[in-house]
Protein backbone atom coordinates (compact mmCIF):
# COMPACT_ATOMS: atom_id res chain seq x y z
CA UNK A 1 0.00 0.00 0.00
CA UNK A 2 1.78 3.16 -1.29
CA UNK A 3 1.09 5.86 1.29
CA UNK A 4 0.37 9.17 -0.17
CA UNK A 5 1.66 11.27 2.04
CA UNK A 6 4.17 13.59 0.10
CA UNK A 7 7.52 13.13 1.87
CA UNK A 8 10.37 14.83 0.88
CA UNK A 9 13.02 12.30 -0.80
CA UNK A 10 16.35 13.01 0.77
CA UNK A 11 19.90 11.52 -0.37
CA UNK A 12 20.62 9.42 2.75
CA UNK A 13 23.60 8.20 1.14
CA UNK A 14 27.20 9.08 2.65
CA UNK A 15 28.26 9.19 -0.65
CA UNK A 16 29.16 12.53 -1.72
CA UNK A 17 28.23 13.43 -5.33
CA UNK A 18 25.65 10.86 -5.45
CA UNK A 19 23.21 12.93 -7.15
CA UNK A 20 19.53 11.46 -7.88
CA UNK A 21 19.05 12.51 -11.51
CA UNK A 22 22.91 11.62 -12.73
CA UNK A 23 21.97 7.92 -12.73
CA UNK A 24 21.14 7.90 -16.73
CA UNK A 25 24.55 5.84 -17.64
CA UNK A 26 26.41 3.71 -19.81
CA UNK A 27 25.65 1.56 -16.55
CA UNK A 28 22.84 -0.60 -14.92
CA UNK A 29 20.63 1.36 -12.25
CA UNK A 30 18.58 -1.11 -10.01
CA UNK A 31 16.17 0.87 -8.15
CA UNK A 32 15.10 -0.95 -4.93
CA UNK A 33 11.49 0.13 -3.83
CA UNK A 34 11.29 -0.43 0.18
CA UNK A 35 13.95 -0.84 2.77
CA UNK A 36 12.91 -3.64 5.04
CA UNK A 37 14.59 -7.01 6.06
CA UNK A 38 14.25 -8.60 2.36
CA UNK A 39 16.34 -5.61 0.62
CA UNK A 40 18.56 -5.24 3.71
CA UNK A 41 19.38 -9.12 3.15
CA UNK A 42 19.70 -8.59 -0.75
CA UNK A 43 22.31 -5.85 -0.13
CA UNK A 44 23.87 -8.34 1.90
CA UNK A 45 23.70 -10.68 -0.62
CA UNK A 46 24.84 -8.54 -3.01
CA UNK A 47 27.81 -7.36 -1.33
CA UNK A 48 30.40 -10.20 -2.49
CA UNK A 49 29.49 -10.48 -6.19
CA UNK A 50 29.46 -6.47 -7.01
CA UNK A 51 32.17 -6.00 -4.83
CA UNK A 52 34.44 -8.73 -4.92
CA UNK A 53 34.96 -8.51 -8.76
CA UNK A 54 35.24 -4.53 -8.24
CA UNK A 55 32.35 -3.65 -10.12
CA UNK A 56 31.66 -0.06 -11.61
CA UNK A 57 28.76 -1.18 -14.02
CA UNK A 58 25.63 -1.23 -11.70
CA UNK A 59 24.07 1.72 -9.51
CA UNK A 60 21.65 1.27 -6.68
CA UNK A 61 19.47 3.38 -5.67
CA UNK A 62 17.02 2.31 -2.72
CA UNK A 63 14.03 3.90 -1.86
CA UNK A 64 12.67 3.69 1.80
CA UNK A 65 8.97 4.81 3.09
CA UNK A 66 10.27 4.73 6.68
CA UNK A 67 12.36 7.00 8.22
CA UNK A 68 15.35 4.25 9.05
CA UNK A 69 15.49 1.52 6.17
CA UNK A 70 16.65 -2.03 7.10
CA UNK A 71 16.22 -2.52 10.46
CA UNK A 72 15.46 -5.84 12.34
CA UNK A 73 12.20 -5.76 12.44
CA UNK A 74 12.04 -8.79 14.53
CA UNK A 75 13.53 -7.23 16.91
CA UNK A 76 10.32 -4.93 17.95
CA UNK A 77 9.25 -7.19 20.17
CA UNK A 78 12.22 -7.24 22.30
CA UNK A 79 12.41 -3.89 22.24
CA UNK A 80 8.99 -3.44 23.32
CA UNK A 81 10.02 -6.13 26.20
CA UNK A 82 12.65 -3.96 27.22
CA UNK A 83 15.79 -6.31 25.92
CA UNK A 84 17.19 -3.95 23.24
CA UNK A 85 16.70 -0.04 21.84
CA UNK A 86 15.68 0.62 18.52
CA UNK A 87 18.86 2.18 17.48
CA UNK A 88 20.46 -1.53 18.34
CA UNK A 89 17.98 -2.91 15.59
CA UNK A 90 19.44 -0.69 12.90
CA UNK A 91 22.18 -1.78 10.78
CA UNK A 92 25.55 0.23 9.96
CA UNK A 93 25.18 1.47 6.54
CA UNK A 94 28.38 -1.09 5.05
CA UNK A 95 27.13 -1.02 2.08
CA UNK A 96 26.97 2.67 1.53
CA UNK A 97 31.08 2.08 2.10
CA UNK A 98 32.10 -0.84 -0.06
CA UNK A 99 28.54 -1.34 -2.52
CA UNK A 100 29.44 0.45 -5.93
CA UNK A 101 27.35 3.36 -6.60
CA UNK A 102 24.69 3.00 -3.63
CA UNK A 103 22.33 5.66 -2.71
CA UNK A 104 19.32 5.55 -0.47
CA UNK A 105 16.13 8.30 -0.62
CA UNK A 106 13.87 8.51 1.84
CA UNK A 107 10.38 8.84 0.64
CA UNK A 108 7.48 6.52 -1.40
CA UNK A 109 7.44 5.30 -4.53
CA UNK A 110 4.01 6.59 -5.92
CA UNK A 111 4.15 4.84 -9.48
CA UNK A 112 5.77 2.51 -12.07
CA UNK A 113 5.85 3.35 -15.52
CA UNK A 114 7.00 0.26 -17.09
CA UNK A 115 6.90 1.49 -20.50
CA UNK A 116 9.42 4.36 -19.89
CA UNK A 117 11.03 2.17 -17.05
CA UNK A 118 11.05 5.02 -14.75
CA UNK A 119 9.51 4.94 -10.98
CA UNK A 120 7.36 8.55 -9.84
CA UNK A 121 8.76 9.63 -6.42
CA UNK A 122 6.38 11.33 -3.39
CA UNK A 123 7.95 14.94 -4.18
CA UNK A 124 6.98 14.22 -7.99
CA UNK A 125 10.49 13.35 -9.17
CA UNK A 126 10.75 10.37 -12.03
CA UNK A 127 13.93 7.64 -11.27
CA UNK A 128 14.86 5.68 -14.38
CA UNK A 129 15.49 2.05 -13.89
CA UNK A 130 17.06 -0.89 -15.68
CA UNK A 131 15.96 -3.24 -12.91
CA UNK A 132 13.46 -2.65 -10.15
CA UNK A 133 13.01 -4.42 -7.13
CA UNK A 134 10.05 -4.52 -5.21
CA UNK A 135 10.27 -5.15 -1.41
CA UNK A 136 7.39 -3.45 -0.36
CA UNK A 137 6.63 -5.74 2.73
CA UNK A 138 3.34 -5.87 4.34
CA UNK A 139 0.88 -3.18 6.52
CA UNK A 140 -0.88 -4.60 9.32
CA UNK A 141 -4.11 -5.84 8.79
CA UNK A 142 -7.22 -3.87 10.64
CA UNK A 143 -10.51 -5.33 10.31
CA UNK A 144 -13.65 -3.00 9.35
CA UNK A 145 -15.59 -2.37 12.66
CA UNK A 146 -17.58 -0.10 14.05
CA UNK A 147 -15.37 2.35 15.64
CA UNK A 148 -11.92 1.20 14.58
CA UNK A 149 -10.98 4.64 12.47
CA UNK A 150 -10.14 6.54 15.71
CA UNK A 151 -8.00 7.25 18.73
CA UNK A 152 -6.76 4.13 20.70
CA UNK A 153 -6.12 2.16 17.72
CA UNK A 154 -2.91 0.61 16.70
CA UNK A 155 -1.16 -1.86 15.00
CA UNK A 156 2.37 -3.61 16.09
CA UNK A 157 4.28 -3.83 12.48
CA UNK A 158 6.80 -0.56 12.43
CA UNK A 159 9.12 0.87 14.95
CA UNK A 160 6.85 4.32 15.08
CA UNK A 161 3.83 1.26 16.40
CA UNK A 162 6.45 -0.03 18.94
CA UNK A 163 7.43 4.00 20.00
CA UNK A 164 3.90 4.25 20.51
CA UNK A 165 3.30 1.19 22.71
CA UNK A 166 5.87 2.13 24.76
CA UNK A 167 4.94 5.76 25.42
CA UNK A 168 1.53 3.97 27.45
CA UNK A 169 1.62 4.67 30.88
CA UNK A 170 2.40 2.01 33.07
CA UNK A 171 -1.50 2.01 34.56
CA UNK A 172 -3.21 1.90 30.86
CA UNK A 173 -5.51 -0.71 29.74
CA UNK A 174 -4.75 -2.08 26.73
CA UNK A 175 -6.67 -4.85 24.61
CA UNK A 176 -4.38 -6.42 22.65
CA UNK A 177 -6.42 -8.49 19.48
CA UNK A 178 -5.10 -11.33 17.58
CA UNK A 179 -3.75 -14.42 19.71
CA UNK A 180 -0.38 -15.38 17.00
CA UNK A 181 3.39 -14.64 17.31
CA UNK A 182 2.62 -10.99 17.26
CA UNK A 183 -0.56 -10.94 19.29
CA UNK A 184 1.08 -12.80 21.98
CA UNK A 185 4.65 -10.94 21.65
CA UNK A 186 3.09 -7.75 21.87
CA UNK A 187 0.59 -8.91 25.18
CA UNK A 188 3.94 -10.05 27.31
CA UNK A 189 6.27 -7.19 26.12
CA UNK A 190 3.01 -4.69 27.57
CA UNK A 191 2.61 -6.79 30.41
CA UNK A 192 5.92 -6.67 31.29
CA UNK A 193 5.56 -2.85 31.50
CA UNK A 194 2.99 -3.27 34.17
CA UNK A 195 0.09 -2.66 31.87
CA UNK A 196 -2.77 -4.26 32.50
CA UNK A 197 -3.29 -6.35 29.30
CA UNK A 198 -6.26 -8.50 27.88
CA UNK A 199 -5.42 -11.19 25.00
CA UNK A 200 -8.57 -11.74 22.70
CA UNK A 201 -8.10 -14.22 19.92
CA UNK A 202 -10.87 -15.71 17.55
CA UNK A 203 -9.48 -19.27 17.71
CA UNK A 204 -10.04 -22.08 20.25
CA UNK A 205 -6.73 -22.23 21.59
CA UNK A 206 -3.27 -19.43 21.23
CA UNK A 207 -1.76 -19.96 17.94
CA UNK A 208 -3.56 -21.97 16.28
CA UNK A 209 -2.06 -22.17 12.85
CA UNK A 210 1.24 -23.58 14.76
CA UNK A 211 0.30 -25.32 17.78
CA UNK A 212 -1.96 -28.11 18.67
CA UNK A 213 -4.62 -27.24 21.55
CA UNK A 214 -2.63 -28.94 24.39
CA UNK A 215 0.23 -26.85 23.68
CA UNK A 216 -1.69 -24.03 23.14
CA UNK A 217 -3.99 -24.62 26.34
CA UNK A 218 -0.42 -24.26 28.48
CA UNK A 219 0.86 -21.52 26.48
CA UNK A 220 -2.55 -19.45 27.65
CA UNK A 221 -1.86 -20.74 31.20
CA UNK A 222 1.82 -19.40 30.86
CA UNK A 223 0.28 -15.86 29.90
CA UNK A 224 -2.36 -15.84 32.52
CA UNK A 225 0.24 -16.43 35.21
CA UNK A 226 2.02 -13.16 33.98
CA UNK A 227 -1.64 -11.35 34.77
CA UNK A 228 -2.75 -11.68 30.96
CA UNK A 229 -6.33 -12.10 30.73
CA UNK A 230 -6.98 -14.65 27.93
CA UNK A 231 -10.33 -14.78 26.22
CA UNK A 232 -10.25 -17.11 23.73
CA UNK A 233 -13.04 -18.07 20.69
CA UNK A 234 -13.80 -14.56 20.89
CA UNK A 235 -14.04 -11.67 18.27
CA UNK A 236 -14.49 -8.00 18.97
CA UNK A 237 -17.45 -6.74 16.97
CA UNK A 238 -17.22 -3.08 17.93
CA UNK A 239 -14.79 -0.65 19.61
CA UNK A 240 -16.80 1.48 22.06
CA UNK A 241 -16.60 5.05 22.13
CA UNK A 242 -18.03 7.79 24.00
CA UNK A 243 -19.96 10.54 22.69
CA UNK A 244 -16.32 12.54 22.52
CA UNK A 245 -15.14 9.71 20.13
CA UNK A 246 -12.71 8.49 23.10
CA UNK A 247 -12.23 4.88 23.36
CA UNK A 248 -13.71 2.92 25.59
CA UNK A 249 -13.28 -0.58 24.75
CA UNK A 250 -14.12 -3.04 22.77
CA UNK A 251 -17.38 -5.18 22.35
CA UNK A 252 -17.01 -8.74 22.00
CA UNK A 253 -19.50 -10.73 19.70
CA UNK A 254 -21.17 -11.95 23.03
CA UNK A 255 -21.93 -8.68 23.76
CA UNK A 256 -19.20 -8.10 26.70
CA UNK A 257 -17.47 -5.30 26.61
CA UNK A 258 -13.91 -5.52 27.80
CA UNK A 259 -12.85 -1.39 29.08
CA UNK A 260 -9.61 0.37 27.77
CA UNK A 261 -8.40 3.29 26.36
CA UNK A 262 -6.26 0.93 23.60
CA UNK A 263 -6.48 -1.77 21.26
CA UNK A 264 -3.97 -3.00 19.15
CA UNK A 265 -4.59 -5.20 16.29
CA UNK A 266 -2.04 -7.94 15.66
CA UNK A 267 -4.30 -10.30 13.22
CA UNK A 268 -2.37 -10.70 10.16
CA UNK A 269 -0.81 -8.93 7.75
CA UNK A 270 -1.78 -8.09 3.82
CA UNK A 271 0.85 -7.48 1.26
CA UNK A 272 1.89 -4.03 -0.23
CA UNK A 273 0.93 -4.54 -3.94
CA UNK A 274 -1.12 -1.88 -5.11
CA UNK A 275 2.01 0.13 -6.41
CA UNK A 276 2.57 -3.37 -8.64
CA UNK A 277 -1.40 -3.67 -9.19
CA UNK A 278 -1.58 -0.50 -10.84
CA UNK A 279 1.50 -0.56 -13.10
CA UNK A 280 -0.38 -4.15 -14.38
CA UNK A 281 2.09 -5.91 -13.05
CA UNK A 282 0.54 -9.48 -12.17
CA UNK A 283 -0.74 -9.61 -8.71
CA UNK A 284 -2.63 -12.41 -6.91
CA UNK A 285 -2.57 -12.27 -3.45
CA UNK A 286 0.54 -10.98 -3.66
CA UNK A 287 3.35 -9.55 -6.27
CA UNK A 288 3.58 -12.83 -8.59
CA UNK A 289 6.87 -13.97 -9.01
CA UNK A 290 8.45 -17.30 -10.72
CA UNK A 291 11.26 -19.56 -8.93
CA UNK A 292 13.24 -16.59 -9.95
CA UNK A 293 11.30 -13.99 -8.31
CA UNK A 294 10.81 -12.12 -11.50
CA UNK A 295 7.61 -10.70 -11.93
CA UNK A 296 5.23 -11.22 -15.16
CA UNK A 297 7.57 -7.97 -16.17
CA UNK A 298 11.17 -9.47 -16.81
CA UNK A 299 12.58 -5.78 -16.05
CA UNK A 300 10.86 -6.08 -12.52
CA UNK A 301 11.80 -8.64 -9.83
CA UNK A 302 10.33 -8.85 -6.04
CA UNK A 303 10.92 -10.34 -3.25
CA UNK A 304 9.58 -10.58 0.57
CA UNK A 305 6.32 -10.92 2.34
CA UNK A 306 5.04 -8.95 -0.80
CA UNK A 307 5.12 -11.66 -3.09
CA UNK A 308 3.18 -14.76 -3.95
CA UNK A 309 5.37 -17.50 -4.86
CA UNK A 310 3.79 -20.86 -6.03
CA UNK A 311 0.62 -19.52 -4.37
CA UNK A 312 2.58 -19.28 -1.44
CA UNK A 313 3.09 -15.93 0.71
CA UNK A 314 5.05 -15.92 3.56
CA UNK A 315 5.43 -13.74 6.75
CA UNK A 316 8.66 -14.87 8.21
CA UNK A 317 12.23 -13.87 7.31
CA UNK A 318 13.66 -17.04 6.51
CA UNK A 319 12.00 -17.53 3.66
CA UNK A 320 12.57 -13.51 2.41
CA UNK A 321 16.35 -14.74 3.13
CA UNK A 322 16.09 -17.39 0.86
CA UNK A 323 14.78 -15.80 -1.32
CA UNK A 324 17.24 -12.88 -1.53
CA UNK A 325 20.11 -15.35 -1.55
CA UNK A 326 18.65 -16.43 -5.22
CA UNK A 327 17.54 -12.61 -5.88
CA UNK A 328 21.05 -11.65 -6.00
CA UNK A 329 22.36 -14.24 -8.09
CA UNK A 330 20.19 -13.90 -10.94
CA UNK A 331 19.95 -10.46 -11.02
CA UNK A 332 24.02 -10.44 -11.47
CA UNK A 333 23.37 -13.19 -14.21
CA UNK A 334 20.79 -11.21 -15.83
CA UNK A 335 22.80 -8.21 -15.71
CA UNK A 336 25.72 -10.25 -17.39
CA UNK A 337 23.47 -12.02 -19.93
CA UNK A 338 24.70 -15.43 -18.44
CA UNK A 339 22.49 -18.67 -17.51
CA UNK A 340 21.73 -18.77 -13.61
CA UNK A 341 20.59 -22.24 -12.37
CA UNK A 342 19.17 -20.73 -8.55
CA UNK A 343 15.84 -20.95 -7.82
CA UNK A 344 13.75 -19.98 -5.03
CA UNK A 345 11.61 -23.20 -4.51
CA UNK A 346 10.00 -22.72 -1.43
CA UNK A 347 10.36 -22.51 2.60
CA UNK A 348 9.58 -25.06 5.22
CA UNK A 349 8.49 -22.25 8.09
CA UNK A 350 9.55 -22.50 11.13
CA UNK A 351 8.09 -20.07 14.02
CA UNK A 352 9.45 -19.77 17.71
CA UNK A 353 8.16 -17.18 20.62
CA UNK A 354 10.74 -15.01 21.49
CA UNK A 355 9.98 -12.70 24.50
CA UNK A 356 7.37 -14.85 26.32
CA UNK A 357 9.85 -16.93 28.22
CA UNK A 358 8.01 -19.73 26.98
CA UNK A 359 9.56 -21.95 24.59
CA UNK A 360 7.60 -22.84 22.09
CA UNK A 361 8.38 -24.19 18.97
CA UNK A 362 6.34 -25.08 15.55
CA UNK A 363 7.37 -25.97 12.08
CA UNK A 364 5.81 -27.75 8.96
CA UNK A 365 1.76 -29.03 8.93
CA UNK A 366 0.58 -30.12 11.90
CA UNK A 367 -2.90 -30.97 10.72
CA UNK A 368 -4.03 -32.66 13.55
CA UNK A 369 -5.58 -35.25 11.41
CA UNK A 370 -2.35 -36.80 10.49
CA UNK A 371 -0.70 -39.82 11.98
CA UNK A 372 1.54 -38.16 15.46
CA UNK A 373 3.69 -39.08 18.01
CA UNK A 374 3.58 -37.39 21.14
CA UNK A 375 6.04 -37.44 23.99
CA UNK A 376 4.91 -35.03 27.22
CA UNK A 377 6.26 -34.69 31.09
CA UNK A 378 3.41 -32.86 32.05
CA UNK A 379 5.09 -31.69 35.53
CA UNK A 380 7.50 -29.94 33.86
CA UNK A 381 5.35 -29.16 30.93
CA UNK A 382 7.47 -30.41 28.29
CA UNK A 383 5.70 -31.54 25.14
CA UNK A 384 6.52 -33.14 21.47
CA UNK A 385 4.28 -33.84 18.82
CA UNK A 386 5.42 -35.17 15.56
CA UNK A 387 3.76 -35.02 12.39
CA UNK A 388 4.23 -38.18 10.43
CA UNK A 389 3.21 -38.48 6.65
CA UNK A 390 4.00 -41.61 4.39
CA UNK A 391 6.91 -42.11 6.10
CA UNK A 392 8.46 -38.57 6.59
CA UNK A 393 7.79 -36.13 9.23
CA UNK A 394 6.19 -33.28 8.07
CA UNK A 395 5.17 -31.32 11.11
CA UNK A 396 6.65 -30.72 14.66
CA UNK A 397 5.07 -28.45 17.69
CA UNK A 398 7.55 -28.49 20.84
CA UNK A 399 6.84 -26.85 24.24
CA UNK A 400 8.98 -26.19 27.09
CA UNK A 401 12.40 -27.68 25.49
CA UNK A 402 12.93 -26.36 22.17
CA UNK A 403 16.39 -27.53 21.67
CA UNK A 404 15.52 -30.03 19.01
CA UNK A 405 13.33 -27.61 16.53
CA UNK A 406 16.35 -27.18 14.08
CA UNK A 407 16.69 -31.08 13.88
CA UNK A 408 13.20 -31.25 13.40
CA UNK A 409 13.01 -28.79 10.75
CA UNK A 410 16.18 -30.21 8.36
CA UNK A 411 14.45 -33.41 8.81
CA UNK A 412 11.12 -31.51 7.66
CA UNK A 413 13.15 -29.67 4.70
CA UNK A 414 15.22 -32.18 3.36
CA UNK A 415 12.11 -34.87 3.16
CA UNK A 416 14.09 -37.54 5.07
CA UNK A 417 12.31 -41.12 5.27
CA UNK A 418 12.41 -41.27 9.15
CA UNK A 419 10.78 -45.42 8.97
CA UNK A 420 13.35 -46.73 9.63
CA UNK A 421 14.26 -45.22 12.93
CA UNK A 422 10.76 -43.67 13.78
CA UNK A 423 11.02 -45.02 17.13
CA UNK A 424 13.32 -43.07 18.02
CA UNK A 425 12.84 -39.99 16.49
CA UNK A 426 10.36 -38.25 18.95
CA UNK A 427 13.65 -38.54 21.56
CA UNK A 428 15.46 -35.50 19.16
CA UNK A 429 19.20 -35.73 17.90
CA UNK A 430 20.83 -37.03 20.66
CA UNK A 431 18.96 -40.62 19.95
CA UNK A 432 19.56 -40.12 16.36
CA UNK A 433 23.21 -40.37 15.11
CA UNK A 434 24.39 -40.90 11.56
CA UNK A 435 24.00 -38.55 8.57
CA UNK A 436 21.20 -36.96 8.44
CA UNK A 437 20.38 -37.31 4.08
CA UNK A 438 17.72 -37.51 1.67
CA UNK A 439 16.57 -41.05 1.72
CA UNK A 440 19.62 -42.22 4.15
CA UNK A 441 19.05 -44.66 6.59
CA UNK A 442 20.79 -42.56 9.96
CA UNK A 443 21.39 -45.47 12.50
CA UNK A 444 19.64 -44.83 15.91
CA UNK A 445 21.30 -45.16 19.59
CA UNK A 446 21.70 -48.31 20.27
CA UNK A 447 20.00 -48.44 24.17
CA UNK A 448 16.13 -46.82 24.26
CA UNK A 449 16.69 -44.23 26.44
CA UNK A 450 13.53 -43.67 28.14
CA UNK A 451 10.48 -46.29 28.66
CA UNK A 452 8.15 -43.49 27.71
CA UNK A 453 5.91 -44.59 25.46
CA UNK A 454 6.15 -43.24 21.78
C1 LIG B 1 7.02 -7.24 15.95
C2 LIG B 1 7.35 -8.24 14.91
C3 LIG B 1 7.96 -9.44 15.27
C4 LIG B 1 8.29 -10.36 14.30
N1 LIG B 1 8.90 -11.51 14.69
C5 LIG B 1 9.28 -12.41 13.75
C6 LIG B 1 9.96 -13.59 14.12
O1 LIG B 1 10.19 -13.88 15.29
N2 LIG B 1 10.37 -14.43 13.14
C7 LIG B 1 10.15 -14.15 11.83
O2 LIG B 1 10.56 -14.93 10.98
N3 LIG B 1 9.47 -13.05 11.44
C8 LIG B 1 9.02 -12.17 12.37
N4 LIG B 1 8.36 -11.04 11.99
C9 LIG B 1 8.05 -10.84 10.55
C10 LIG B 1 9.24 -10.22 9.83
O3 LIG B 1 9.63 -9.05 10.48
C11 LIG B 1 8.83 -9.93 8.38
O4 LIG B 1 8.62 -11.18 7.74
C12 LIG B 1 9.87 -9.16 7.59
O5 LIG B 1 10.22 -7.96 8.25
C13 LIG B 1 9.33 -8.82 6.19
O6 LIG B 1 10.31 -8.12 5.49
P1 LIG B 1 9.99 -7.34 4.12
O7 LIG B 1 11.24 -6.64 3.76
O8 LIG B 1 9.36 -8.27 3.16
O9 LIG B 1 8.88 -6.29 4.50
P2 LIG B 1 8.92 -5.05 5.53
O10 LIG B 1 9.87 -5.37 6.65
O11 LIG B 1 7.49 -4.77 5.82
O12 LIG B 1 9.56 -3.89 4.71
C14 LIG B 1 8.94 -3.26 3.63
C15 LIG B 1 9.33 -1.81 3.63
O13 LIG B 1 8.92 -1.23 2.40
C16 LIG B 1 8.37 0.05 2.66
N5 LIG B 1 7.50 0.42 1.53
C17 LIG B 1 6.31 -0.14 1.19
N6 LIG B 1 5.81 0.45 0.08
C18 LIG B 1 6.70 1.41 -0.28
C19 LIG B 1 6.76 2.38 -1.31
N7 LIG B 1 5.81 2.45 -2.23
N8 LIG B 1 7.80 3.23 -1.34
C20 LIG B 1 8.82 3.16 -0.43
N9 LIG B 1 8.83 2.27 0.58
C21 LIG B 1 7.77 1.39 0.66
C22 LIG B 1 7.64 -0.12 3.98
O14 LIG B 1 7.41 1.12 4.60
C23 LIG B 1 8.67 -0.98 4.73
O15 LIG B 1 9.61 -0.17 5.37
C24 LIG B 1 7.99 -10.10 12.93
C25 LIG B 1 7.36 -8.90 12.58
C26 LIG B 1 7.04 -7.98 13.54
C27 LIG B 1 6.34 -6.71 13.14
Amino acid sequence: MVKPNETVVQDMSPHEGNVRDDTISPHEHWVIVGHGMAAQRLLEELHDPLTHRKRQDVSITIISGEPVGGYNRIGLSDVLAGKRTLAELTPQQIHSQHLPNCQWLQGWVMAIDRTAQTVRLSDGGLLPYDRLILSTGSSALLPELPGINGQGIQAFRTAADTEGLMALPANASVIVVGGGLLGIEAAVGLAGRGVNVALVHRGAWLMNRQLDALSGDWLAEALTSRGIRVYLNSTVAEIARDEREDMQGVILQTGEQLDAAHAVFAMGVKPNVDLAQRAGVAVADGIEVDDQMITSDPAIYALGECVSHRGVQFGLVGPLYEQAAVLARVLVANRDHIACDARYEGTVVATHLKVSGVPVYSAGDIDPAQESLVWQDLPKRHYKRLFLKEGRLVGVVLYGDISDGGFYHDLIQQQVDIRAWREHLIFGAAHCTGNVERNNKPQAISQKPYSAAA
